[in-house]
C-alpha cells in the first residue's frame, strides 16, 4: 500500500502552509494538519479556502492521511456545514 499515491494525499502531507485571507484582510497561515486557524491580527476563526475533497469520499482517505487527521477533518465538516 505504501507505492499508491494520490494528489489528495500530496496536498494534505504537504510541508508547507497554504494561506488564507481573513475577513479583515490579513493573511493566516493554514498547515497541513490544520483546517482552521485563528487570524493573528482579529482573532476570528480562518476557514482552509479548498479542503482536501478528496478525504470525504476517498475510500482510503482514512489510512492515507491517517485516521486522526481523518476523523479532525469529518468533524470539522459537520461543524461547518
Ligand atoms: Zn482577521
Amino acid at each position: 500500500m505504501s507505492s499508491l499515491k494520490c494528489p489528495g494525499m500530496e496536498r494534505i502531507r504537504a510541508s508547507f502552509p497554504d494561506e488564507a485571507a481573513c475577513r479583515c484582510g490579513a493573511t493566516v497561515e493554514l498547515w497541513p494538519d490544520e483546517f482552521e486557524a485563528r487570524c493573528p491580527a482579529c482573532g476570528a476563526a480562518v476557514a482552509r479556502e479548498a479542503p482536501p475533497a478528496c478525504v470525504e469520499w476517498c475510500a482510503a482517505a482514512r489510512e492515507c492521511v491517517g485516521e486522526a487527521l481523518h476523523d479532525r477533518y469529518m468533524k470539522h465538516k459537520k461543524a461547518t456545514s
